[in-house]
């Protein structure tokens, strides 16, 4: 008898006759001999709806009630999943986070796992239960509810499945498995077997929303390996592991993008020591997380500072920095919302050259302009217009012949 961890995203749950199609999933698990541990998503647009509704009552909603407010989705999901299991004659129980020991800190909105206390779901197992937890969130040591960013149930279950020792993390989705790159934007995308963990830490980090990167670390972390599939065929998904060999280990192995990209380019700064800390150090302070940061080459001690942020954050850094360039002297501080980013990754890349000259032909051959580039070992992006991320992924995809 195994242990299984399996998680359900929004998609997967959407209305009752999805949840009455999960709950017979979960249960040909169970009568299979394993006990099983279920994760569930929010139903639907549900995080988006209470998003959009706390705005509507308050322009700066609080972020704890608003972690609170959210979390109340998962809960909705994970009832009705334990009632749809009942009415089939299964014993199950629903936990929310903090029943399901889930501890985090205290960073609302995206907080992060401290440590899972798994003793309430052992011995709900123990007594013979299907357990189904509400993903994405957790609780302070002040008992505080707390979610774990967009996306986070992914790393709920794999939290879970570490925790509690299990031999594989299921998440369930409506795509059949990591392909090469977003099937709804390249419909020739290729599914892969198999993918390893830090090409698809690249690939979530970078956009690829079918699977947490939070979660993707942890498998890592912990060498949990992570099943990506469908819940609603028997395809065989995909696999995210740390044994993948060396012969698949080749050139691009995914296209992976992003359209929530905003950047703020701080024009005419004073280069000197400890100008990129003063205004780094407040926007951390201000909890905005900064992702490509360029300084130009300065010429007579004068440069340019470009920074990308998430677009919702770009009034809330402007509002940060505004006031810093001023007080440095920069000469005037400019944003720009509309861009997106397209990455290319692949491990195959690691010291072959040629892989960005044809990343950059490609996109010219396309008349995409390209107006930062950051590159890591195993990955190259370009941010561009966001009109244009569709288009550079499709020639990307077919510049580096994923299509197979
Ligand atoms: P869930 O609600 O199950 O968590 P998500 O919407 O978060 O599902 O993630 C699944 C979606 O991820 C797919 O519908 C697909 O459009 C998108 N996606 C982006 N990149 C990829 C990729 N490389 N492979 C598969 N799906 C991808
Ligand atoms: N419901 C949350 C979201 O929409 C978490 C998740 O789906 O994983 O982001
Ligand atoms: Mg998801």
């Amino acid at each position: 008898m195994a242990l299984i961890v399996q998680k359900y995203g929004g998609s997967s749950v959407g209305d009752a006759e999805k949840i009455k199609n999960v709950a017979r999933r979960v249960a040909q698990t169970k009568d299979k001999g394993n006990d099983v541990v279920v994760v569930v998503s929010a139903m639907g647009d549900t995080t988006d709806e209470l998003i959009k509704l706390a705005y509507q009552i308050n322009e700066r909603p609080d972020e704890r009630e608003l972690d609170m407010l959210l979390s109340t989705g998962e809960i909705i999901s994970c009832t009705l999943l334990a009632m749809a299991l009942e009415a089939m004659g299964y014993e199950a129980i629903s936990l929310s986070g903090a029943q399901a020991g889930i501890r985090t800190d205290a960073v609302y909105s995206r907080a992060r796992i401290q440590k899972v206390d798994p003793e309430r779901v052992t011995r709900e197992l123990e007594k013979g239960n299907i357990v189904i937890v509400a993903g994405f969130q957790g609780i302070t040591d002040e008992m505080d509810v707390t979610t774990l960013g967009r996306g986070g149930s992914d790393t709920t279950a794999v939290a879970l499945a570490v925790s509690l020792g299990a031999e594989v993390c299921q998440i369930y989705t409506d795509v059949e498995g990591i392909f090469t790159a977003d099937p709804r934007i390249v419909p020739q995308a290729k599914k892969l077997s198999e993918i390893g963990y830090e090409e698809m830490l690249e690939l979530a980090t970078y956009g690829a929303k079918v699977t947490h990167p939070r979660a993707v670390e942890l498998g890592e972390l912990f060498n949990v390996p992570i099943l990506v599939a469908s819940s609603f065929t028997d395809s065989p998904g995909t696999l995210i592991h740390g044994g993948v060999s060396m012969e698949v280990r080749n050139k691009v192995k995914g296209i992976a993008h992003d359209l929530d990209v905003a950047k703020i380019t701080v024009v005419g700064v004073p280069d000197h020591p400890g100008i990129a800390a003063s205004i780094f150090e407040p926007l951390a302070k201000a909890n905005i997380s900064i992702d490509t940061i360029v300084q130009n080459a300065s010429i007579n001690k004068i440069t340019d500072l470009t920074f990308t942020v998430a677009k919702s954050h770009l009034a809330k850094a402007m509002e940060v920095v505004k006031p810093i360039a001023q007080s440095i002297g920069a000469s005037e501080c400019v944003s720009a919302a509309k861009l997106g980013k397209v990455s290319i990754i692949g491990t195959g890349m690691q010291n072959t050259p040629g892989y960005a000259a044809r990343m950059f032909g490609t996109l010219s051959e396309k008349g995409i302009n390209i107006e930062l580039i950051t590159t890591s070992e195993i990955r190259i992006t370009c941010i561009i217009d966001e009109a244009k991320v569709k288009d550079a992924v499709q020639a990307l995809h077919r510049a580096f012949e994923l299509e197979g």
